[in-house]
C-alpha cells in the first residue's frame, strides 16, 4: 500500500513536471514569434484622429487663438509667363512674433523626410499618415526652425516637431516667420518630396483646414472650426 502511494506521488510530480516541461518548451517555442519586425514601409495608423499643428487650445481651434491664414491653398501668384497658386495654407499668429512658436504633429504616422531644404524652404517635414481605411496622405510643414524629429521616427499626435519658425528663408525676399502647411493625397507628384510651394495646378494637395475637421480628433469634439 505504501508503495502503492508513493508511486502515485513518483507519478503525480512526473506528470506535473513533463507538464511543465512542455509549456517551458512551447513558452519557448513561441517567443520568437511575437517579436514580429515592422516591415520597412510601416506606416502608423491616425487611429487617433487630426488636430492642428499648434500647441494648447490652438490645436482645435486656431482661428480665435490667435492663428489666421495669411495665403490659402490655391491663391495665386503672378510670374512672367503664368498663374502659379499656393500648395497649402500659409499659417501666421497674429501680433506676435511668430518666429519662437512650437509645431506639432497632426495626427499619429511616420517621418518621411526631416531637414534643410534650401534658402527658401528652410528646415520642412513631411509626416506621412495611414487612415484606418488604408488610404494615406502626407503632412508637410516648411519654413521650420530648430527640428525636434529625424527621419524614420514614429511620432504620435501632438508630438513637438519644431521648436521654431525660420527666420531668414530667402525667396527673392526674406520671408517672415510662418508655418506653410499642406496636406497631400497619394498620387501627388510631390508625394515623399518638399515640392514647389507653388504650381499651375493643386497637385494632388487638400484643403488642410477641411480635412482637418472632417477628421478632427475626439479631444477635440466640441471646439473644432464649426461646433
Ligand atoms: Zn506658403
Amino acid at each position: 500500500m505504501v508503495l502503492r502511494v508513493f508511486s502515485l506521488i513518483v507519478r503525480e510530480i512526473s506528470y506535473s513536471q513533463l507538464l511543465t516541461h512542455l509549456m517551458e518548451k512551447r513558452i519557448g517555442q513561441e517567443t520568437p514569434l511575437t517579436v514580429k519586425q515592422k516591415p520597412k514601409d510601416f506606416i502608423p495608423i491616425a487611429d487617433d484622429g487630426f488636430q492642428f499643428p499648434f500647441g494648447g487650445e490652438a490645436a482645435c481651434r486656431p482661428i480665435d487663438n490667435g492663428w489666421y491664414v495669411a495665403l490659402g491653398l490655391g491663391e495665386g501668384r503672378y510670374s512672367s509667363s503664368d498663374i502659379k497658386k499656393h500648395l497649402g495654407e500659409d499659417w501666421n499668429l497674429k501680433g506676435k512674433n511668430d518666429c519662437g512658436e512650437s509645431i506639432f504633429a497632426i495626427a499619429n504616422g511616420k517621418v518621411i523626410l526631416a531637414g534643410y531644404e534650401g534658402g527658401c524652404w528652410g528646415n520642412v517635414v513631411i509626416i506621412r499618415h495611414q487612415l484606418p481605411t488604408g488610404e494615406q496622405h502626407e503632412s508637410f510643414y516648411g519654413h521650420l526652425g530648430a527640428l525636434s524629429v529625424s527621419a524614420g521616427d514614429e511620432v504620435k499626435r501632438g508630438d513637438v516637431l519644431a521648436t521654431s519658425l525660420c527666420s531668414n528663408c530667402i525667396c527673392g525676399d526674406p520671408v517672415p516667420c510662418h508655418l506653410h502647411f499642406e496636406i497631400r493625397e497619394e498620387g501627388c507628384p510631390d508625394w515623399g518630396n518638399a515640392g514647389p510651394g507653388y504650381e499651375v495646378d493643386n497637385r494632388g494637395r487638400v484643403l488642410p483646414s477641411q480635412f482637418i475637421d472632417y477628421y478632427k480628433t475626439q479631444a477635440c469634439f466640441g471646439v473644432f472650426l464649426q461646433d
